[in-house]
């Protein structure tokens, strides 16, 4: 066989992570993913995952998954544009809309699909996107796939944002402002109200990813938009069906007419099957579940607050998080992989995150508490904390 077949270039590549001492294997989970699980056969307290309220694993979705997959069967059978477009998919839409305060929402498969297939669908060439620095990647490569100019902004520095909208207004036809609403790494919230503001007085449109403010912030989990107060000041908002909502898909809030041109030019609902029926009986029933009760919001963030002030009262670096997300900054890249493994082997998760995902020198663990958490579980975790960090000497 030929070097080519061998695919030796990528062993190459491969050797080179090794080398770096960045390769892995994917974890196993054992099961569903739960407060506590049993990962690479080991039983740890999981605080890695971004299964906000619980509803992953939550007995009525569930119900509701096995209910529509009796009447509708598992697979949609086509892409929404031929007859893969259920009446049930107009339903969920319908309901996300009531949910999100919107005129309309699209849903498309996934999230990142979500990004890759707006961005791209509602900018071409001679417009400009302005894009946060510490974006997600789906909206780097949503970007990347528009014909657009593209910038980048300082993370979440206003006077940068406006030095960049001043600079480029009369260069282009329309300017889109990207922002995540909750950054993923930190779970620092973005200056939307500011945002809103200059774009409104430069004239460019505001799009803001907000797959961990959806479900987390505003009124039953609204969203950043419904936490700031600012409905009907942007432009498009997304959120993730995967995270809050326990199941899989995202979809982007906004206009009528934005879903009227996404249905012709967003790429993934073309050509990519839509979310099976399953899916879409469990994210209507998460739904109607977070607008009937403010149980699970609420648990979350007594959560969150409980294990925050555990944390930074044995002295461990919390950064700035508005949120949930709660990152343990160690710092060297090194030390926090250690850190990660040593909090592993006590029998917690939470998974290292190094340079390149966050600027060198500032590696964390990053801690996702959930509202599935109970008290004993965080107690337990906060003293493995305390354990693993009395070894490493970190404080
Ligand atoms: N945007 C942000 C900010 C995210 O954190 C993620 C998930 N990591 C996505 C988009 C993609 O969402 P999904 O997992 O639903 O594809």
């Amino acid at each position: 066989m030929s070097n080519v077949h061998e695919l030796q270039f990528l062993k190459e590549k491969i050797q080179e992570l090794k080398d770096q001492g960045v390769y892995r294997k994917l974890p196993v989970l054992e099961g569903a993913n739960e407060a506590e699980v049993i990962l690479n056969g080991k039983k740890v307290i999981n605080l890695s995952s971004n299964n906000y309220l619980g509803f992953a694993n939550h007995p009525r979705l569930k119900k509701a998954a096995v209910e529509v997959v009796d009447k509708y069967g598992v697979g949609a059978g086509a892409v929404r544009t031929i007859i893969g477009n259920m009446d049930i998919h107009e339903e969920m839409e319908k309901l996300l809309a009531e949910f999100k305060r919107e005129e309309a929402v699209m849903v498309f498969q996934s999230g990142f699909n979500c990004n890759a297939g707006t961005i791209q669908a509602v900018t071409e060439k001679g417009d400009l996107i302005v894009s946060d620095e510490l974006n997600h990647a789906s909206i780097i490569d949503g970007a990347r796939l528009s014909r657009a100019d593209k910038t980048v902004f300082k993370h979440a520095n206003m006077n940068h944002l406006e030095e960049v909208l001043k600079e480029n207004r009369d260069k282009y036809r329309n300017i889109l402002i990207i922002t995540d609403g909750v950054f993923s790494m930190d779970g620092d919230i973005a200056p939307l109200p500011d945002i809103v503001n200059l774009a409104e007085k430069y004239n460019a449109m505001t799009y803001v990813d907000d797959a961990h403010g959806s479900g987390v912030l505003g009124e039953s989990g609204r969203g950043t938009i419904d936490h700031f107060g600012l409905h009907g000041r942007v432009d498009f908002t997304i959120g993730t069906l995967s995270k809050a909502i326990g199941v899989i898909g995202g979809y982007v809030a906004g206009s009528h007419t934005m879903k009227d041109w996404l249905s012709h030019r967003g790429r993934p609902l073309l050509f990519s099957t839509s979310l099976p029926p399953a899916t879409v009986g469990a994210i209507m029933e998460a739904v109607k579940l977070l607008m009937s009760t403010t149980e699970y919001t609420d648990r979350l963030w007594d959560n969150a607050k409980y294990f925050k002030e555990k944390i930074s009262k044995l002295g461990y670096n919390i950064g700035n998080s508005g949120t949930p997300i709660t990152p343990v900054i160690i710092g060297e890249e090194g030390k926090t992989m250690e850190f990660s493994k040593k909090l592993f082997d006590h029998g917690v998760f939470a998974s290292g995150i190094v340079f390149p995902t966050v600027p060198k020198g500032t590696g964390r663990v990053r801690c996702m508490v959930t509202a599935a958490h109970t008290k004993e579980q965080l107690d337990r975790a906060v003293d493995i904390f305390k354990t693993v960090g009395e070894e490493m000497k970190l404080f």
